[in-house]
């Protein structure tokens, strides 16, 4: 027999060199960490899902293409006939499509900082040089920086979240417009947030041919089915369809996405919710001494305070798990994300945030 390898021998220097993406156990806490809907879907609605679940022929491979399920996506979104569009498991499970479809010897793919982590671990994780162009004090996008990295670098995709997370913000559009015209690659716009936002590009997917259109379910109520969605030019997405795994859309995942989207204002209205929560947590947020927050465009807020780890694990303690980002990037010192919950959650956080602060300065 030969000696046997370790990992260490066999697994690239940069996997080993990565901790693995961290999700933190939250059992019996209020959960205001990730980002979900913490509405559940109406019970009648519910009940129509578990006669799908009961009929569902889970003997069989799924529908590998997903007809029915992107028909309805078409009709929902209003996305055009001249469009395509490619499902993920996630649009985590797109930004890795698109990172294998492009890793040449050779090819850069960009994004902003601080930004969603996922585009910079899977750059990692095909191999690819990521660049991160930092974002201003403010977290407003650098153009100037932007168009000097995009001369330089020559990026094969660029990823830039609208909103941004883990900031909130919307980005200026004219700024983007910039950089779509200035980016000879890829430029995936990513609108995980746009329920919550009062903005899209999906209406300029028709003037840039490099546009592509990233959205996902999780956000806005369906965290636990995984979809995501790409939408763009037939000639792109034509390529990509190829990376994609056969059957990586469950049956169940698309039976009941197509169930809920037939019932658009369940989540719509869920999302009206959240924003009128937001509202009130950011003003709630703003009368805090010691606190500075900043504007949300997404279904989360952050917010700047003088202990950031100190009160994270407080609330922690109190049951209450947030975000803590302190030590994630030089912007975001004593940061902490809080994702909006129900008007209970919500007042549960402010007041023990209160009793944490009047305690802790
Ligand atoms: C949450 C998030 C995603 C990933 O969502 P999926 O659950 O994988 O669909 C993608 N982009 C951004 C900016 C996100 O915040």
């Amino acid at each position: 027999m030969p000696n046997t390898h370790t990992p260490e021998q066999i697994i690239r220097a940069e996997i080993l060199a990565l901790s693995a993406y961290h999700v933190p156990p939250a059992a019996g806490m209020i959960k205001l960490d990730a980002m979900e809907n913490p509405y559940p879907l109406p019970s009648a609605l519910r009940d129509e899902i578990a006669q799908l679940a009961l009929h569902a022929p889970v003997n069989r491979y799924p529908d590998a293409s997903a007809a029915s399920l992107k028909e309805t996506l078409r009709q929902t979104l209003g996305i055009s006939d001249n469009l395509d569009i490619l499902l993920g498991n996630g649009s985590d499970e797109i930004i890795q499509i698109i990172a294998m479809a492009i890793a040449k010897p050779g090819a850069v793919l960009m994004s902003v900082e601080p930004a969603f982590v996922m585009f910079r671990m899977i750059a990692t994780f095909a191999n690819i040089p990521y660049v991160g162009v930092p974002l201003k004090n403010d977290f407003t996008l650098d153009l100037d920086a932007m168009l000097a990295a995009i001369a330089k670098h020559q990026p094969a995709v660029i990823f830039l979240a609208y909103p941004n997370n883990p900031t909130g913000n919307l980005f200026n559009r004219a700024a983007i417009l910039s950089i779509i015209q200035a980016t000879p690659g890829i430029i995936v716009i990513d609108e995980a947030y746009q329920a919550f936002a009062e903005d899209s590009f999906i209406d300029q997917l028709g003037h840039y041919p490099n546009l592509l259109l990233m959205r996902t379910l999780s956000k806005s109520g369906l965290a636990g089915l995984r979809l995501g969605l790409l939408i763009g030019r037939p000639e792109w997405l034509k390529q990509l369809e190829k990376v994609r795994l056969p059957y990586n859309i469950g049956i169940m995942t698309q039976l009941i996405a197509e169930k809920v989207l037939h019932h658009t204002p369940v989540l719509s209205e869920q999302a009206q919710a959240i924003k009128s929560e937001r509202a009130k947590m950011s003003a709630f947020l703003g009368t805090m001494r010691g606190i500075t927050v900043y504007p949300s465009n997404a279904n989360f807020i952050l917010f700047r305070v003088n202990a950031a780890s100190q009160i994270f694990q407080a609330l922690k303690q109190h049951n209450i798990l947030i975000k803590n980002l302190d030590g994630t990037h030089p912007l975001l010192e004593n940061c902490l994300r809080e994702t909006v919950g129900t008007p209970d959650e919500n007042s549960q956080f402010c007041a023990t945030l209160r009793t944490i602060l009047s305690e802790t300065v």
